[in-house]
């Protein structure tokens, strides 16, 4: 069913201002406006709408931002060939009810371009592992975006998925260390009916690679079991599930670590709350995953 809300569509960031200080100023001079901000790359599938639910829950108006930062992709990576089916994602947000699409231009966002431009760095103890080894540089070109889109949306709440669970550490660190008046919210991440988490990037997978993916979130579990049954020690859980990985044939497995779900520090024995992370390649296409690890 369609929404009765009509959806705001912004290319610049000035009518996006606009709208969000007449928000603040004019409509709702009684009754101030609280925004929930769901920060996107597009290519939206129901991980993503799951959080736009939750913020339509829990605000009076919802701001999605779809935009492909360049500068969060390292050298090598799928930058130009990254899904933007556009008018898919904007249909699915008017369905939704969400009041504005943030759809920037590069230009608009990066205007002296990327070379020349004040970045948020955040601390090499939470971005110097896990994904952060494999993609140096990414945390900074989010964490530089998310605080950019921050002040341009001027949300109350941000919505994020656990499906990228460092990225949402690093985000409420920033958040934390730079006093910046949003709250964060984390959400559980969504997956097909096999376990696989829902990504943008399934898409690129082969149906070979589709059919093994769901080993990922397979042997989350299994570590997370072992580990908490006392049936082995989390290192030995942790050996393996890698062994098992390193088995499957064309994945390339990058890490499975347990870290504390917190501060991401490496943790040897089980301890909670405690957070199990994989990535691996599968051919040519980098899939992650993480299980937060049941209280004993
Ligand atoms: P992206 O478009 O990949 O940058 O993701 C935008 C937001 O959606 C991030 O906060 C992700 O963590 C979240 N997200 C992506 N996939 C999922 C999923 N399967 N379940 C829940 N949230 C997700």
């Amino acid at each position: 069913m369609k929404s009765t809300v009509e959806t705001q569509v912004f290319e610049n960031i000035a009518d996006l201002r606009q709208w969000r200080c007449r928000l603040r100023y004019k409509d709702n001079f009684d009754r101030q406006p609280i925004v929930g901000f769901v920060p996107t790359m597009g290519a939206l599938h129901q991980g993503h709408m799951s959080l736009v639910q939750k913020a339509l829950q829990e605000c009076s108006h919802v701001v999605v931002s779809i935009f492909v930062n360049p500068i969060q992709f390292v050298k090598g990576e799928d930058f130009d060939k990254y899904p933007r089916p556009f008018e898919k994602d904007l249909e699915l947000c008017v369905r939704a009810g969400v009041h504005a699409v943030f759809h920037p231009t590069c230009e608009q966002m990066y205007p002296n371009g990327q070379a020349s431009l004040t970045r948020v760095v955040p601390p090499g103890e939470l971005t110097g592992h896990l994904c952060g080894a494999f993609r140096p540089g990414h945390f900074e070109g989010v964490a530089t975006v998310v605080a950019k889109l921050f002040g341009q949306v001027e949300p109350n709440y941000a919505y994020f998925g656990e499906k990228d669970y460092q990225q949402l550490v690093v985000v409420r660190r920033m958040v934390a260390d730079l006093d910046l008046p949003v709250a964060v919210v984390a959400s559980p991440t969504v997956r097909e009916s096999d376990g696989l988490a829902m990504s943008s990037r399934n898409v690129y997978l082969n149906s070979g690679e589709r059919a093994v993916a769901p080993v990922l979130h397979q042997t989350l579990l299994t570590v997370s079991k072992n580990a908490t049954s006392k049936a082995l020690t989390l290192q030995e859980a942790l050996a393996d599930g890698r062994r098992k990985l390193e088995q499957v044939p064309g994945l390339t497995l990058q890490y499975l670590e347990a870290c504390d779900a917190i501060t991401l520090e490496p943790v040897a024995e089980c301890k909670h709350p405690m957070v199990v992370l994989v990535a691996a390649k599968l051919g040519d296409v980098r899939l992650i995953d993480n299980i937060i690890v049941p209280k004993i």
